[in-house]
């Protein structure tokens, strides 16, 4: 037997293991079951180039929890580790970098995520252990590959000795201390493998129903070597996961399977997915799935899962993808994307930009290629997947650059247009007289409805404009779009709204005018309506009520949050249009009869409320009881 003291620079590290991976202790056995998979690779590598000529074997990983002994066990059965192989690997532990780190980042907010990221690799076990024991064999035959048992109790003193051990590999056995009592939950430790181990490349087993092999020491009232009764052997893993395969292999049904594997409680559908596979100039492989969206608040970020090598690393990939693709789902693996560092850090690494362009890129040329190939398939798609390609416009310039090819939109009648083809489609009809293209768009058709027809009786075309960020999205489109606005159909007459050649001269004198607003003015809340009279066309409505389109922007960004929320419990601006040219409004001027006069004003006010649903309680009465009146 041999004793020792680990090699490190400072006597604190059990500590600081301790205390800084206080968040993330669970990690340990991501970081067991990652080093007994490099075991494995690394012979099968060996095997492969002919350096480990004997039978593989099956290389099932176990993890065994022996709840009465309070030991959990790590077995592997690949490379094994000599005497000399631990002393270098286990003792020495280049400890100074993981020092150096834990110094600089002390106190700081995101400390804690980073350490846990970051995954002190073998001594992460002993945050949950009192003592840990490493029994190894190494594949090698020579005459100092003797089986070896190191045994450490969390202090920089450790024992190594000699021990037997009849097969190739590692035990790590864990003797789990009483703070980590958890740990030696079956449901916990199953829990533990679904989250990191799903899709690990060596098969692992939790619990067997076969002996197992002597575990050190260990022998039986009756003499026989003690063996563990654990429930019948089951693989949790799917060790050639769906990412990782060739796309051209893949059906379409593989793909929904998968999304489901991943998501159990989610039952809609995803949308469609994104295969992607990159091995220069870094190496990224995935799926991503669009996911149908039921109701845009419900849209939840972190649902993508990052892998490294196939071991799961974490479900929060800002930072890493761009914002607009969080919202997607699926599976992101690299090997590339740093993950011992802080998130700021992330965001400024010139490989994480990489990545993130290049994830942004596939996302373009996928959904460019779904347009250009099935473009039917892709409209009919359209109004689940806009909620996408809308934040993705407004977020991101050079997502724009490439989604102004296959961006829709949507106008009243159902059918679709890109950019382009919109624009060929109005311009003619729709450029004012100041050489303005005014696009027209209506949020609720059935509200704005008399807005729609109006408009449509003029040729012109309306589109539809009815999604959360619609509003963030026009801005932006008014942006990048030359010479071209937005205007939704009733904040102004339509007429106002593409100017075409000057007013038609008004029939009233101005002292008419004056007493036709004062008329009016007096029937309505002047805190809410602003009563301007207005030289129309005689076959449009005597009055008509209109919502300013800059206010009610401003409203609804403050709706959204973001920079405007002052706006937010603003009454809402109405202007209410009277119609200079109408006939029934020069003949209201004509009323000798003052309580009549007054009567058919209000008459013509609410009818304009009514045309906008607004006209609702006693005032809907009135009307009604008027409106009798009248036929009377
Ligand atoms: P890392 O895995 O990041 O290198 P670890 O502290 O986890 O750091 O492990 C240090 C080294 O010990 C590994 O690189 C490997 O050479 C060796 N090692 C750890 N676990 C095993 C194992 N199960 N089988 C063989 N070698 C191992």
């Amino acid at each position: 037997m041999e004793k020792g003291s680990i090699n490190v620079k400072t006597e604190n590290i059990f500590p600081i293991i301790k205390k800084f991976l206080y968040s993330d202790h669970e990690i340990f056995l991501r970081e067991l079951i990652s080093n007994a998979v490099d075991a494995t690779q690394k012979l099968k590598t060996l095997a492969s180039v002919g350096e480990f000529k004997e039978e593989l074997g099956d290389l099932t990983i176990e993890v065994i929890l022996d709840a009465h002994k309070k030991t959990l066990t790590v077995k592997d059965k690949g490379i094994g580790m000599t005497a000399a192989e631990v002393d270098q690997y286990i003792n020495q532990i280049a400890f100074s970098g993981a020092e150096e780190f834990v110094e600089k980042y002390k106190g700081k907010g995101d400390a804690e995520v980073l350490i846990g990221h970051f995954g002190l690799g073998f001594y992460s076990s002993f945050m949950v252990s009192k003592k840990v024991d490493i029994i190894s064999k190494s594949y090698k035959n020579t005459e100092d590959a003797y089986p070896v048992k190191w045994s450490c109790d969390g202090s920089p003193e450790f024992t190594i000795n000699k021990t037997k051990k009849g097969n190739r590999g590692t035990d790590v056995v864990l003797h789990i201390n009483d703070e980590s009592k958890e740990f030696l939950e079956e449901y916990r430790i199953k829990e533990l493998l679904r989250k990191y181990c799903k899709f690990l490349p060596i098969p692992i087993q939790f619990g067997t129903e076969k002996v197992f092999e002597k575990l050190e020491g260990e022998i039986t009232e009756d003499g026989k070597p003690k063996t563990l009764e654990v429930e019948k052997p089951r693989i949790i893993n799917d060790i050639n996961p769906l990412w990782k395969r060739k796309p051209a292999e893949l059906k379409d049904e593989e793909y929904k399977t998968f999304y489901h594997d991943l998501y159990p409680t989610t039952f809609d559908e995803p949308l469609f997915n994104i295969h992607l596979n990159v091995d220069y100039p870094f190496n990224l492989t995935g799926v991503l799935y669009f996911p149908k969206v039921r109701n845009n608040y419900e849209m939840q970020r972190n649902k993508i899962q990052l892998y490294c090598n196939q071991v799961f690393v974490t479900d929060s990939v800002e930072g890493i993808v761009p914002d607009f693709l969080t919202l997607l789902h699926g599976v992101l693996d690299s090997p590339d994307i740093p993950l011992n560092v802080s998130r700021s850090y992330l965001q400024s690494d010139a490989n994480v930009k990489k990545i993130s362009n290049h994830i942004m890129k596939k996302v373009a040329d996928k959904l460019e290629n779904i347009f250009k190939e099935n473009r039917e398939e892709f409209e009919k798609k359209w109004d689940d997947i806009k909620i996408f390609i809308e934040y993705g416009i407004v977020s991101e310039p050079n997502f724009y650059e490439r989604a102004e090819k296959f961006a829709l939109f949507k106008n009243t009648e159902g059918n679709y247009f890109t950019f382009e083809e919109y624009k060929d489609k109005v311009q003619t009809l729709q450029t004012d007289k100041n050489k303005q293209l005014v696009y027209l768009y209506a949020t609720q058709l059935d509200e704005q409805h008399s807005f729609i027809e109006a408009a449509k009786e003029r040729g012109y075309d309306v589109l539809v404009m009815d999604g959360t960020i619609d509003t963030h999205f026009i801005n932006t489109l008014e942006q990048k779009l030359a010479d071209t606005t937005f205007a939704r159909v009733d904040s102004n007459l339509v007429d106002k709204l593409i100017e075409k050649e000057d007013a038609l001269p008004p029939v009233l004198s101005e002292d008419q005018i004056k007493q036709l607003k004062e008329l009016v003015q007096e029937q309505v809340d002047k805190n809410r309506f602003h009563v301007s009279a207005e030289s129309m066309n005689p076959d449009d409505q005597p009055m008509l009520i209109t919502r300013p389109e800059f206010m009610r922007r401003m409203k609804d960004m403050a709706a959204l949050g973001g920079g405007y929320t002052f706006m937010g419990d603003m009454p809402e601006h109405l202007n209410l249009l009277v119609n200079l040219n109408h006939r029934l409004i020069v003949q209201l001027l004509d009323e000798k009869d003052e309580d009549r006069r007054k009567s058919l004003t209000k008459q013509m006010i609410d009818l304009a409320l009514l045309s906008q649903n607004m006209l609702k309680g006693q005032p809907l009465t009135e009307f009604i009881k008027r409106s009798l009146e009248i036929i009377k």
